[in-house]
């Protein structure tokens, strides 16, 4: 069973559909075979055992499942944390996309073990943006060499969606240092003993920082001092939770942790939101990942369970849910991968549409996978279940489905005056391969916009997920029917371009009613009882 999206498919559609043209294809093809030998020989093998065991705690230290140590050394020493990480400091200096590729790959064989690589990369993203260049050259080595992991230190018990509430402090320490105190919930490998440290990058407010957003700022803090003591951070608690099991979700204490200031003072938020767009293209290929993995679990199984007198596959509707969640893998990848190589006004419009569109796509598509495979997806033994679980995580995570909705609508909409938006739409009423079907959804996209843009706000919150699915559905299917038209196009990826256009393009006709006539009971303010 192959567990992965095929490299071929992946490298033609970067190149071929997406004007990637940043590196030979022969040569994005080599790497996506490299990674994807890398993700069935040491990364697939360690999933399910993963989810049995799950990550420990005992006595404040964080054990991860049998493997994963081993693993990620060897991951490291593979270059792939630093794929897209600058030569000068270790990297391999490819672009982003590929990084992005690759993160799918690995993503689908081992859902947990992606997600520490994936919070490193964005902690190099980090300080290679905003880091001194001493900070530089003291942490970005070591967690490319992966001798050191990365975390994201935002959430706290009252700051979730809403960082302005962040409580953690930071008070000079004299000597041009500071001391970090505060607990952060909810930190993923924000503890364990894989790497001989975690540099953690931590949102906190300095004494005479004003209230709100515009007072938090960002703070490096290693586990360790340099001297190798511990710096004062302390692992309190594991969650207990839905999926991904063998990624340890920690409770955090900083006890007058030493540490330093990242970026401008009082610049902590919009340090973060930099880099914050690499890292929903990230969850947004999480929910890809998943999607082609549940697809290629299903549909080994369909291809051998017999009911009916022949292979369940046989039958239309179990067709149809295994090509559905290959159309939404493929509308997902395209999505993502294309706001990915979006010049800035563009990628600023979809990376919260395709953040929420394709995590969702994961958790559709997972649970379809389920559905094939009857009773046998509900109990745990096929790893159909697995999958759903782990699935789930990616639309709550990084900014939930509802803030990037919101955030489509205020600075996708509001912002520019639609501008951006109004250029996408318009581009894909004019594709010649979409046909009549595809002009009408880009129609019905813009009189969505237009709607939007002059309800009043509680209307407008109230319609803005059905617009970002009715944007993101409309730009995948614009994407797809490229695909379809394409006669070069590997035909596993034709037919399910073919199914998008089919099966799932239609949506956008509830999605645009849906919009624009938001119930009462939505828009209003009584109880709901
Ligand atoms: C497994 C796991 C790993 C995580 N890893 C990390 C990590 O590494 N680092 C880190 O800092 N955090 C991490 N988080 C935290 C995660 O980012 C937050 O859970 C997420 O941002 C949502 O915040 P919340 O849980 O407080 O939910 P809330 O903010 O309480 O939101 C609950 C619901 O209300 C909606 N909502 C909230 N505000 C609004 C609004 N203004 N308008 C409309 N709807 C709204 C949301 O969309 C959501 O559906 C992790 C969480 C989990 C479960």
């Amino acid at each position: 069973m192959t567990l992965t999206a095929p490299p071929a498919e992946t490298a033609w559609l970067l190149h071929h559909v997406l004007g990637f043209d940043a590196m030979a294809e022969g040569d994005t093809l080599a790497i996506l075979e490299e990674a994807t030998r890398f993700a069935g020989g040491v990364l697939a093998p360690l999933d399910q055992p993963g989810d049995l065991a799950g990550a420990r705690l005992h006595d404040g230290e964080v054990r991860v499942p049998d493997g994963f140590t081993e693993a990620y050394a060897a991951f490291a020493a593979g270059g792939w944390v630093g794929l897209a990480a600058p030569e000068g400091q270790g990297g391999q200096g490819l672009p982003a996309a590929i990084g992005l590729a690759a993160h799918e790959i690995f993503t689908s064989a081992n859902f947990a073990f992606g997600l520490c690589p994936m919070l490193t990369q964005d902690a190099i993203l980090l300080i290679e943006a905003h880091g001194t260049p001493d900070q530089q050259a003291r942490f970005l080595p070591r967690l490319i060499a992966g001798d050191w992991t990365g975390t994201m230190c935002l959430t706290e018990p009252q700051a979730g969606s809403d960082l302005a509430a962040v409580r953690a402090r930071a008070v000079p320490d004299g000597v041009g240092g500071f001391r970090l105190s505060g607990q952060k919930i909810y930190i993923t490998f924000g503890e364990h003993g894989m790497t001989e440290n975690i540099l953690h990058l931590v949102l906190a407010r300095l004494p005479d920082a004003p209230a709100g957003s515009a007072g938090i700022s960002l703070f490096a803090v290693p586990k360790r001092r340099a001297d190798g003591a511990p710096n004062g951070v302390r692992c309190l608690a594991i969650e207990r939770k839905l999926g991904i099991h063998a990624s340890p979700t920690c409770t955090l204490a900083f006890e007058a942790a030493g540490a330093e200031l990242v970026g401008p003072m009082h610049g902590g938020l919009a340090c973060m939101f930099a880099m914050m767009n690499a890292a929903r293209l990230g969850v947004a290929m999480q929910g890809v990942a998943v999607a082609e993995r549940a697809f290629r679990r299903a549909v080994a199984y369909a291809g051998q369970r017999e009911q009916g007198g022949a292979p369940i596959v046989h039958h239309p509707d179990v067709r149809r849910m295994l090509l559905t969640m290959r159309a939404l893998a493929l509308g997902g990848r395209l999505l993502t991968l294309h706001a990915a190589l979006a010049p800035p006004a563009r990628a600023a419009l979809l990376i919260p549409v395709a953040k929420a569109w394709a995590t969702d796509a994961g958790v559709e598509a997972a649970s379809l996978g389920v559905q094939v495979h009857g009773g046998a997806g509900y109990v745990e033994a096929t790893g159909a279940a697995q999958h759903l679980r782990d699935a789930r995580i990616a639309p709550i995570y990084e900014g939930s489905n509802g803030i990037q909705a919101l955030t489509l609508l205020r600075r996708g909409l509001m912002r520019d005056q639609g501008a951006a938006c109004a250029a996408l739409l318009a581009g894909i009423a004019a594709a010649e391969e979409g046909g009549e079907a595809l002009r009408h959804a880009a129609r019905l996209a813009a009189e969505g916009a237009a709607w939007l843009r002059q309800a009043a706000p509680r209307e407008a919150e109230a319609g803005a997920t059905p617009f970002l699915h009715l944007l993101g559905t409309v730009t995948a299917g614009w994407l797809c029917a490229r695909v379809a038209a394409d006669p070069s196009a590997p035909p596993p990826a034709r037919v399910a371009a073919t199914v998008f256009a089919e099966q799932v393009l239609p949506r956008v006709h509830f999605l645009a009613h849906a919009l624009a006539t938001p119930s009462a009971a939505l828009v209003g303010t009584q109880p709901i009882l």
